[in-house]
């Protein structure tokens, strides 16, 4: 039996799109097309749901970790700390502001930043800001990591774009926190727009005020104050959101059964990773990451699965440091390389049956043989 990697026709069933369509026809019909009724709604619910003063909508995810970089006035000359294992976004977003990236390496368990190995590569150098990604959905951690850097004055943007729905400890979801929290609403994250979409969540006022000028060209109440940007979103995109926004809870639930189920199952095979047992209660689990052997088992166990019209996919590839534009950039990284290499993702949506969980494990395990 096939088993996709996402699942868009579930997510926009007949429901959905009939609501969406009545939402969509109003934005017609009013002509506001941009920062719209629904961007208000949004901003106002998201925030409330993860227990963040403000959450900005922008225009996508990108946007959203360049936009947090100004917003701590990170530019030209500046040192920014990435972690090996991130979506080439995290990087990028570095030079966009004119800085410079510092590799640290991550926690092979994980693929989480290693705040040890944060430690040792910011010794000596004058660094600005670091960027933990919680990749996968799993949570970064932020607390260790801020005891170092509110000592040495470094701020934190956190990349929670994979993270809608993730929890720092039970009651504590992302965004409950005292840094600025990106967000990406593109189409396959947990929650999602109809095309591009981003967001940043402050519990900061005066950098909530400085994010929603340069999002809308440096405006100020009183004229243009500051050299800004356009990253608005449209007003389309925060309707879907605001209407998803709806049964994000009850689908991060469902993720979860899932991944408990995956959990149970894959850790009987041996010698294959899985996120660790702390995670299953906080992860937005975002992807279902596992770890073979090597790259050969990998690509391997990924063609077998093919094979079987089971989707898996290799988020990501490549490690950062391993990246073209990104090979001449200090740090360390080997674990991020390994971690790469070795890593695979099991199909994540809300709506595997438990008849194509029971077929994705037993290809996998009988594929392994052990
Ligand atoms: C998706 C993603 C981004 C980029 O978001 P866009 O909306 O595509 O610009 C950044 N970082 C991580 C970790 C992501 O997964």
């Amino acid at each position: 039996m096939a088993v996709s990697f996402y699942n868009f026709n579930e997510l926009h069933n007949d429901e959905f799109k009939s609501k969406i369509k009545e939402r969509i026809n109003k934005i017609i019909d009013t002509n506001a097309f941009i920062e719209g009724e629904y961007n208000a709604a949004f901003e106002k619910d998201f925030g409330k749901l993860q227990k963040s003063k403000h959450a900005l909508l922008l225009a996508n995810g990108t946007d959203a970790l360049e936009i947090a970089l100004l917003a701590y006035g990170v530019g030209k000359g500046d040192t920014v700390v990435v972690p090996s294992i991130s979506f080439f976004a995290t990087a990028e977003a570095v030079y966009n502001v004119g800085a410079e990236v510092l590799f640290c390496d991550i926690d092979p368990a994980t693929g989480l930043i290693d705040v040890e190995s944060f430690k040792r590569v910011i010794k000596g150098k004058n660094v600005k800001a670091v960027m933990p990604v919680h990749i996968y959905g799993q949570p970064a951690p932020i607390a260790e990591l801020e005891k170092v850097c509110d000592k040495e004055n470094i701020k934190i943007v956190e990349d929670a774009a994979q993270a809608q729905g993730t929890f720092y400890a039970p009651n504590s979801p992302v965004g409950d926190s005292k840094n600025l929290v990106t967000f990406s609403f593109y189409p396959t994250k947990n929650l999602s727009a109809f095309g591009d979409a981003g967001g940043i969540l402050t519990n900061d006022s005066n950098l909530a005020e400085k994010i929603t000028s340069i999002r809308n060209h440096g405006r100020s109440p009183n004229g243009h104050a500051l050299i800004g940007r356009n990253s608005r979103c449209d007003h389309i995109h925060a309707a879907v959101l605001h209407l998803k926004l709806e049964k994000i809870e009850q689908y991060n639930e469902t993720r979860k059964k899932i991944a408990v189920k995956y959990h149970e199952a894959m850790s009987a095979v041996k010698g294959v990773r899985i996120v660790p047992d702390k995670f299953l209660n906080l992860s937005s689990w975002h992807l279902y990451p596992i770890g073979l052997k090597n790259s050969e088992e990998k690509y391997a166990l990924k063609n077998h699965l093919q094979t079987k019209g089971i989707g898996s996919s290799l988020f990501y590839e490549k490690s950062l440091p391993e990246l073209l534009p990104l090979q001449k950039c200090e740090g360390e990284k080997q674990k991020g390389i390994d971690f790469a290499a070795n890593t695979l993702c099991l199909p994540m949506h809300p709506f595997l049956k438990d008849g194509d969980i029971k077929d994705v494990v037993s290809e996998v395990k009988s594929f392994l043989g052990r």
